[in-house]
């Protein structure tokens, strides 16, 4: 048994629905031709019973009105004759047993042993291969005492029965051959979208993550998860292509500062330490190409963070505005050449959720590019408002702007509209991708709008703390 289970449980899901399909027909099949076979035959047997019991009446009928003797129904072999049937025998025997009358049609008299009876009694008996039906009836005139013996052979219904046992086993087990070739078929149907779904699998072990499963027209549970399956390879792709696209970036954004540091050092190896101009020089340089190098890595620690878990900074809740005038204060004060406007009143004590930390790090990050991308005119304004249960912060510059082109991409790591101002300001690409992040930690919002030559606006936005 344990053997047969082991056996089973290896088998693929379409033997498995196969062989169970079938059984449960099988089983259903069986037990109603079982139920059906016992009715008919009962009801048969039972049919057969009536007629031979009629046929009793009818002999006891005609006798007890005629009231004859011995002689008489001896000589009543016309009217037996006319009742008797195919494959029945009529006999009337005397007082001791003995035969006084015998019809027969297509049975023997010697398969029945003549048998008196002093009541009527009905059963059913074998004699080889033939199954008969026996009735034994006293008979009682004024001037005969006797039995009356009907004997039928039950040949005819029982062929039929044999018959119809042999068609009930055929259909039974042309059942089970069409449910399991029904039960392949439809497992096969069934299981096609998994099957697709292995194929897949297999190709993007071996060809890599751009397979997607087929998607069938129907709506059923399996097509579903080929929805999903085609879903979570959409995000699983993107997400690989970023990391990719990532890793180039920050190797290519890392090998720069590296490639300098690499010709002063070597300039230095070869002729350079002899000259103190030049040893000097290539001190700076390096020092200056380290620290840009410590920068982009520092940052790029920040930007991992600022993807961390987005729901671990719900508990927070900062008086915004406090936060901002916190971070202004200590900003102004590194650059006195610049001014500075705020207008925070209508934030008064609003809340928003969020860590006062990061609200200071996005701010710090738009405050330094404002100050970065400065030019003539130094001025730069932080409002504050409140609308439809936000809060909007926006920090304004007059500096040089964003060309209209490039605002869509400011925010992808390492863009830089100008490559050579940004490096000189000593800017990574980073600082606007990791404001993006924090924002988007909070359910904040950041937008940009800029006109190149006239300065920046960038607007944060954040749910209103309840
Ligand atoms: P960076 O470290 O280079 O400043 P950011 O991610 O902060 O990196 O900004 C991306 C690019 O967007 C910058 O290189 C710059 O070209 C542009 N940018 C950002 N803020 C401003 C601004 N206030 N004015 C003009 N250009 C800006």
């Amino acid at each position: 048994m344990t053997r047969l289970r082991v056996i089973f449980s290896r088998l693929s899901i379409r033997w498995k629905l196969a062989i169970w399909s079938s059984l449960l027909l099988c089983v259903l099949f069986l037990a109603y031709n079982g139920i059906q076979y016992f009715v008919i035959n009962q009801w048969m047997f039972h049919q057969e019973e009536k007629a031979i019991q009629k046929n009793m009446e009818e002999i006891q009928g005609y006798f007890t009105a005629e009231n004859g003797n011995a002689e008489e129904i001896m000589n009543s072999h016309a009217f037996i004759n006319s009742i008797n049937e195919s494959h029945q025998m009529i006999r009337i025997l005397d007082q001791q047993g003995i035969p006084i009358l015998t019809v027969s049609e297509m049975m023997p008299e010697d398969w029945v042993k003549p048998e008196v009876s002093i009541r009527t009694t009905m059963r059913s008996s074998w004699h080889e291969e033939e199954h008969l039906l026996i009735i034994r009836s006293p008979l009682q005139t004024s001037q005969f005492t006797g039995t009356i013996e009907i004997v039928n052979n039950l040949e005819n219904s029982d062929q039929l029965s044999n018959m119809l046992l042999a068609v009930m086993l055929a259909g039974w087990l042309g059942a089970i051959v069409i449910s399991g070739l029904g039960g392949i078929f439809l497992s096969r149907q069934l299981l096609r979208p998994i099957q697709s779904l292995t194929d897949t699998m297999t190709n993007i072990k071996q060809k890599g993550l751009q397979e997607r499963v087929e998607i069938s027209n129907s709506n059923d549970e399996l097509a579903h998860l080929s929805i999903v399956f085609n879903e979570l390879m959409d995000q699983l792709e993107r997400s690989f292509h970023n990391q990719k696209q990532f890793v180039e970036d920050a190797s290519h954004e890392l090998r720069t500062p590296i490639s300098i540091i690499e010709g002063h050092i070597s300039l230095l190896n070869r002729w350079g330490k002899h000259d103190p101009d030049i040893l000097e020089e290539s001190l700076n340089v390096s020092v200056q190409e380290l620290g840009r190098l410590k920068g982009i890595v520092n940052e790029l620690l920040e930007l991992t963070r600022a993807e961390a878990d987005p729901s671990s900074g719900y508990h927070f809740s900062a008086v915004i505005r406090d936060t901002i005038e916190y971070t202004l204060k200590n900003f102004v004060m590194l650059h006195t050449d610049f001014g500075f406007h705020q207008d925070l009143e209508p934030l008064e004590q609003a809340k928003i959720n969020i860590n006062p930390n990061h609200l200071e790090q996005i701010l710090l990050i738009l405050l330094d590019n404002a100050i970065k991308y400065s030019a003539q005119i130094k001025e730069i304004s932080v409002e504050g408002s409140l609308k439809h249960q936000r809060v909007y912060i926006k920090v304004t510059d007059q500096g040089i702007g964003i060309p209209q082109e490039d605002v869509p991409y400011v925010f992808q790591r390492f863009y830089r509209v100008d490559k050579s101002r940004s490096r000189e300001q000593g800017g990574t690409g980073l600082g606007l991708a990791i404001a993006e992040r924090l924002v988007a930690r909070y359910d904040g919002e950041i937008s940009i709008t800029s006109i190149s030559g006239r300065g920046t606006i960038v607007t944060l936005s954040f749910p209103l703390s309840r």
